[in-house]
């Protein structure tokens, strides 16, 4: 039996790698290196917000230089403390080695309500943070690469860019400092979306597998399963909306900062972020249960095939999995499930699709986003290079099997993707 008790995040983290390192094998010391955190830089820094100065708490956590740059997302939230952004660097090293994306692990907060700013308030603590970054060797094409996180976005990454670029005019490389930049500032499509994108697929992917739905006692297939959202925030709403139009799934069961509601018969995703987005809150959308504020944590322990804690970590631990009803949860956020829930609920059969996995998306597309800032080239451009480099070795491994010599003409036109004259 486990106590409940509440364990801190990044003790949770090592907990997992704890019960994982004994089955790689490898050397206790390596696996000591593997664990630990390579470097945190902590700052205060002094911003003017209505007339008074307000002393701004920031850090940047790189867990592992075993790759460079470091990868990981910036976060804007009150909840922001070092061990958090230690513990969340920590997930982006083991997520970028599952998804084989050469970056190191790293996490930026910042401790605001980014709610709570102006948009030109928010512009000024983030250049002033990018600034801070800058003087210390924590940011930079090819030492560590930012991208948005929980209460940042596009907006915050073009601040960032920007600032950077200013400070390293000379720098070709600029656009490569930071991922998830608008589109018309080098950024990619489908960066946006990107980690909801991936979520949906690693959902359906469980769902198409026979032994592990037999196991659970559903049917194959994502379609009509029954969905329940923790989150309206970019990874969960994106998760939402394409698991519902893509994946045919209902979605029963939505929780925000306000509150939350239930309804057995299915919530339309899309009406449902219209009406907050013009309303403000989710709590009077039309014939559902409604739990106020207080009771919004009554979300995990909803009726539904899927949970999908799409907010923050720790939300599901050893108080509550026991009570949870849900067969899958897809751990779309950072750490959801602690480790003392993940044994609770294998406990009881309730299959846990994990984060490092689950929402890995994210930095995959960023990946490619920063390939594209540093090669200098459109996509378009790039594969075009690929394929005539892929048809040219072809003609010469024909040349040399068959003892024939391919005219220029007919060369070119095979290495162009043209007709091949005989
Ligand atoms: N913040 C995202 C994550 O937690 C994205 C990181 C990135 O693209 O570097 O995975």
């Amino acid at each position: 039996m486990i106590m409940a008790k509440n364990v801190s995040f990044l003790d949770s983290v090592n907990r997992y790698f704890d019960a994982a390192a004994p089955h790689t094998g490898l050397d206790e010391g390596l696996l000591k290196q593997i664990k630990v955190c390579n470097g945190v830089y902590q700052i205060h820094f002094p911003v003017m917000v209505d007339g008074k100065v307000q002393v701004i708490e920031a850090y940047r956590a790189q867990h592992s230089n075993h790759r460079s740059p470091t990868k990981g997302g910036i976060r804007y939230s009150n909840h922001v403390n070092q061990d958090e952004v230690v513990a969340l660097a920590t997930l982006m090293s083991y997520k970028c080695a599952i998804v084989d994306v050469p970056f190191g692990g790293a996490k930026g907060g910042v401790k605001i309500n980014p709610w709570e700013y102006s948009e030109a308030d928010l512009e000024k603590i983030t250049r002033r943070y990018t600034t801070e970054l800058i003087r210390h060797k924590f940011i930079g094409p090819a030492i560590d690469v930012p991208a948005p996180d929980y209460g940042t976005g596009s907006r915050e990454m073009a601040w960032i860019y920007d600032t950077y670029r200013a400070f390293y005019p000379d720098d070709i490389n600029a656009a490569g400092c930071v991922t998830g930049k608008p589109v018309n500032q080098n950024g990619v499509r489908g960066r946006t979306e990107a980690t909801g994108r991936g979520v949906f697929y690693g959902i359906r992917e469980a769902c198409n597998n026979k032994e592990l739905m037999d196991k659970l006692g559903l049917e194959m297939g994502i379609e009509g399963k029954t969905m329940v959202i923790q989150g309206l925030g970019n990874v969960g709403s994106y998760t939402a909306t394409i698991s519902q139009d893509e994946g045919e799934v209902k979605i029963v069961g939505v929780s925000e900062v306000e509150g939350a509601i239930y309804n057995a018969d299915g919530i339309d995703i899309h009406a449902l972020l219209r009406h907050r987005a013009h309303h403000g809150s989710i709590l009077s959308y039309p014939d559902a249960r409604i739990y106020g504020k207080d009771k919004r944590r009554a979300v995990m322990e909803f009726e539904c095939d899927i949970l999908v804690p799409a907010a923050l970590e720790n939300q599901i631990d050893a108080n509550n999995a026991a009570n949870v009803r849900a067969k899958i949860i897809a751990e779309a956020a950072n750490g959801p499930v602690t480790a003392d829930g993940a044994a609770i609920l294998a406990e009881r059969g309730v299959v846990v699709i994990p984060d490092i996995y689950l929402n890995a998306g994210g930095v995959t597309v960023s990946y490619f986003e920063w390939l594209k800032n540093l090669s200098h080239m459109r996509f378009g451009r790039l594969e075009k290079r690929f394929d005539e480099r892929a048809y040219r070795r072809i003609v010469d491994q024909i040349e040399a099997t068959t003892g024939k010599v391919i005219s220029d003409r007919d060369r070119e036109l095979i290495v162009r993707g043209g007709p091949l004259h005989t």
